[in-house]
């Protein structure tokens, strides 16, 4: 993936971070005009709305269809931003390019048919988003860049929308946040943009999700914005107004990430020294265990106690706790 196109489209500025906003879903033609020219005059360059939505039972609002993208080739008409939606199918791509959708994303329920939209998308020359998968499976995301990537979209970047699990205590989908790290790591070029809208599921985690995003390098965010949230016909908890957007976007502290790191480097050199030390030690203990699995099988053991493996975690974690860890 040496050949990756910065997302630049014209008339946006190449600066962190880029903003995509909008509804979740388009529902009507006013609500999408009026939430458009709202964010237009806040200086939102980037209209996102869901015109198909995947929903995960039955009954919920499934998305107005074809009809939503005239509305939103109107947003592009009135108001000049760019527009975008959400493709799970072959048809929903062919449908939005006929209607001069700008950006495209691909949703994360949709990693099976990311081959389908890939042919799909054969010859066109449009910037793609590709949400993460449900599940915390960095390869499957990965392999759906690449798809993407072969079928010559050069134009790419992932967005991070949490993960899901069945505890929802806090987040609506868990930011797991080394996962995308690691994807930093292995795809240094490929852009990484911030959905806290569905990662929180509420409207108080937006400006947290968003300030985190930006400290951990992020390229940009995807905010779900409604002219009446509480109105929305789908996830409206976690939908805010244009004004709400555009006061969280004054409040982030956008750090520069070209930033000299020498400062760092005594603190980060005492990090490499202890992480030895910690190596080392870790390696006895693994040598002992050895010995201890030695025992066990010799002796017909079962692997595990589960007293034993009870007892330590509970006294590591008070001993860990008590010394501020
Ligand atoms: C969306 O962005 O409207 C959406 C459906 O999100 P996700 O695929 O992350 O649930
Ligand atoms: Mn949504």
């Amino acid at each position: 993936m040496k050949d990756l196109e910065p997302i630049l489209l014209p008339g946006i500025e190449a600066k962190r971070p880029l903003i995509i906003a909008g509804p979740c879903s388009a529902e009507t033609e006013e609500q999408v005009m009026r939430t458009a020219k709202e964010l237009a005059s806040q200086g939102i360059k980037i209209f996102r709305a869901g015109i198909w939505k995947p929903r995960t039972k039955p009954g919920g609002f499934e998305g107005v269809g074809v009809e939503g993208l005239t509305w939103l080739k109107r947003v592009k008409e009135e108001t000049e931003m760019y527009i975008s939606t959400e493709v799970a199918t072959e048809r929903h791509v062919f449908e939005a390019l006929k209607h001069g959708i700008d950006m495209l994303w691909i949703g994360a329920r949709t990693p099976f048919a990311v081959q389908e939209i890939a042919d799909a998308l054969k010859g066109v020359d449009i910037p793609v988003l590709i949400k993460n998968p449900v599940n915390p499976d960095l390869e499957l995301w990965i392999g759906a860049v690449e798809r993407i990537y072969n079928a010559g979209i050069h134009k790419l970047g992932v967005i991070h929308r949490g993960f899901s699990t069945y505890d929802k205590q806090i987040y609506r989908n868990q930011p797991q946040w080394h996962i995308p790290i690691e994807l930093r790591r292995r795809m240094p070029n490929l852009p990484i943009y911030c959905d806290p809208s569905h990662m929180g599921g509420k409207r108080e985690l937006i400006a947290p999700l968003s300030q985190q995003a930006m400290d951990l390098g992020y390229d940009g965010l995807i905010v779900e914005t409604h002219c009446e949230p509480d109105c929305a016909w789908s996830d409206k908890n976690q939908q805010i107004t244009p004004d709400v957007l555009n006061y969280i976007l004054h409040m982030l502290v956008i750090r520069d990430t070209t930033q000299t790191t020498e400062n760092l480097a005594e603190l980060r050199s005492q990090i490499d020294i202890l992480d030895n030390q910690l190596l080392e030690l870790l390696s006895k203990r693994m040598r002992i265990s050895r010995e201890i699995g030695q025992y066990k099988k010799e002796h017909s053991m079962p692997v595990l106690q589960a007293t034993r493996y009870d007892e330590i975690l509970s006294k590591r974690i008070s001993q860990a706790m008590e010394l501020g860890m």
